[in-house]
């Protein structure tokens, strides 16, 4: 074994988890390929849970960051002005807000996805009076205890140590998967109920695809229904977007398909688009009803990050990448059919954009299949309560040839490891 990672798996904690199922040590990494010490290439299906959007490295952003740092501009400075903040602010609505009709006020909390949600359901609670909040099975918001609440997950929830409170599942759409979804007629008829025994809540916390929990992905009607029904009801609508978010469904966020404005947005992983750590809550202008340092943090809104996630908004100067992403999602689903199709094994493709999974009947084929990528040069994950779905999360940046030989491994993959399962599990 490397000694690099002998060391870690001696002084790191057992906590630690990606590692298991890569075991090798990374040393450099472009686009959509990472580099091992021995200098062998992976194609990057996994683009740090979706935090590498615009690929590892990237050239752009990365000058930018070398300019800025060249030139000893503020690197730390909790929340007081820097230019690089107005810069960001006004980029940000100028290229995002704007074109889209959306007023919001942004809020920096801490540089992690689950900081963005705290703030959010902090300020929901606030804002309402009310402490009860609504969120999906399978959703996942994160792992501090606020967000843990509202995360569907058993053995995270576990993790918590205490009690997690004023919070209430709902069905997320389709969750009985046998075709029949009366999940917003059960929460319209709850919330309509004084009898139903749930708190009227502060807000219904969301996410349009479900990464973590499976790649579940609600129909855009649900979603505008959701959306009309939280209106009618006077509760806050929270898209949690922080991995669908940032193009990866095709537009800037993943619900604007659906037509609808959350009345609160969480942002993060590939918000910064280099990797620094970053995050942002946004509300509409009438909600922001915080007394000034009510909420904060030592790290709101960091100065690199600000650099290269201006830099990154460039891409959503016009509809490039939303319809490069729509073109490759369109390639992935077909290749991922036609493997589920071919290969002797109870599977389905799902996704939107560029998240996609195969999910498998039998959930250990998900994680051999991931080993066997591993084995062959691609980093792929699993998602699912289970782990029993594969799933695809690659730069959206990504060449056609690299997509097509980590589709080619796939099919690799599956092939083996259904050949391996016993072969009269194959759909008629
Ligand atoms: C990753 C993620 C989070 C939590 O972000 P962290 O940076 O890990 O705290 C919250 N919500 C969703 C949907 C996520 O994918």
């Amino acid at each position: 074994m490397s000694t690099d990672l002998k060391t870690i798996n001696r002084l790191e904690s057992e906590v630690r988890g990606y590692v298991r199922g890569f075991p090798t040590v990374f040393t450099h990494a472009r686009e959509a390929r990472l580099i091992n010490e021995e200098g062998r290439e992976y194609i990057d299906f996994f683009a740090g849970a979706g935090v590498m959007n615009y690929g590892h490295n990237n050239p752009e952003l990365k000058s930018a960051l070398m300019d800025y740092l060249a030139e000893d501009h503020i690197v730390h400075s909790l929340d007081m002005a820097t230019h690089a903040k107005a810069r960001f602010l006004e980029r940000f609505e100028e290229v995002i807000m704007k074109p889209r009709g959306m007023d919001y006020k942004v809020q920096f909390p801490g540089p992690t996805g689950t900081n963005a949600v705290e703030a959010a359901l902090k300020l929901a609670r606030k804002v309402t009076g009310r402490q009860n909040v609504i969120s999906f099975t399978n959703g996942f918001h994160g792992m501090t205890l606020g967000s843990l609440a509202v995360t569907g997950n058993a053995m995270k929830r576990a993790g918590a140590g205490v009690p997690l409170s004023n919070a209430t599942q709902m069905p997320f759409d389709g969750y009985l998967e046998d075709g029949s979804d009366h999940s917003l007629e059960l929460l319209e008829a709850i919330l309509a109920d004084e009898g139903s025994g749930v708190d009227k809540p502060a807000a219904v916390i969301l996410e349009t695809v479900q990464a973590e929990g499976g790649v579940n992905v609600a129909r855009m009607e649900w979603l505008k229904k959701l959306s009309e029904i939280l209106e009618r009801h006077d509760v806050l609508l929270i898209a949690d977007d922080i991995q669908v978010g940032c193009g990866r469904t095709g537009s800037f966020f993943s619900f604007e398909p659906a037509g609808i404005k959350p009345d609160i947005v969480c942002l993060s992983k590939s918000l910064s688009g280099f990797g620094l750590p970053f995050a942002i809550t946004l509300f509409k202008p009438e909600l922001d009803k915080w007394s000034p340092g009510e909420h904060n943090g030592t790290f709101r809104g960091h100065n690199l990050a600000f650099i290269t996630a201006t830099k990154a908004l460039d891409y959503w100067t016009n509809d490039e990448l939303k319809n490069e992403v729509e073109r490759k999602a369109e390639l992935v689903e077909q290749r991922l059919k036609a493997i589920v199709e071919k290969a002797p094994v109870k599977a389905s493709v799902r996704g939107r954009g560029l998240i996609q999974g195969i999910a498998f009947e039998d959930a250990e084929l998900a994680g051999k299949a991931s080993a066997k990528c591993f084995e062959l040069g691609l980093i792929i994950e699993t998602a699912g309560m289970e782990d029993q779905v594969l799933k695809l999360l690659p730069p959206l940046i990504i060449s056609d040839q690299d997509l097509g030989q980590g589709l080619d491994i796939i099919e690799k993959a599956v092939m083996a490891v259904a050949g391996e399962a016993s072969p009269d599990k194959k759909v008629a």
